[in-house]
């Protein structure tokens, strides 16, 4: 499967996450945008995530997990790719936060601004969010899409936090 990219060029690297008043990620985060495909050059609207809360949005799990997530497919050729773009899962109850970057980022001097030396992502305003919330500020980071998917499948075998003989 191939990859396309937006529409309009390169993106800012951004950390996907909303603060609304002291409510973080409220919400999955999807909106509709332009793409060409690269085999027909046919412009298709495609429905692409920032984030995926699986909290809030329970079914864009299993999106994920068929690969559906970020997937252009082209009405007029049929040709299916990736949209090669930053993705972050949020799981509210299990209380983790992967991020997905292009490996193409890492060429890409001004990408290593948005982090701390100790690989922190920066610029939140740490204020807004409450102590049980921190964890979003240690995202797991990848540059590999099924990596992506893998550590989430990963976190979801492991015991809950409820369940587990230390702390229950
Ligand atoms: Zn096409």
């Amino acid at each position: 499967m191939g990859r396309v990219a937006m529409v309009g060029g390169p993106q800012k690297v951004r950390h996907a996450g909303i603060f609304l008043g002291r409510r973080f990620y409220s919400m999955t985060l999807k909106v509709n945008k332009a793409f060409k495909c690269p085999k027909c050059g046919h412009e298709e609207s495609v429905e692409v995530w920032d984030t995926l809360n699986v909290s809030v949005s329970p079914g864009d799990k299993e999106l994920l997990f068929e690969g559906k997530i970020n997937l252009f497919a082209c009405s007029e050729c049929g040709h299916h790719a990736f949209i090669n773009k930053p993705l972050l899962y949020h799981d509210m109850e299990r209380r983790f936060v992967v991020q997905y970057y292009p490996p193409e980022s890492l060429d890409d001097p001004r990408f290593y601004a948005a982090f701390g030396s100790g690989g922190e992502p920066t610029g939140y305003e740490l204020e807004t969010v409450p102590p049980s919330g921190k964890y979003i500020f240690s995202p797991h980071i990848v540059f590999d899409i099924k990596e992506f998917v893998r550590y989430v499948w990963f976190r979801d075998r492991l015991p809950s936090s409820r369940s587990s003989p230390e702390t229950g």
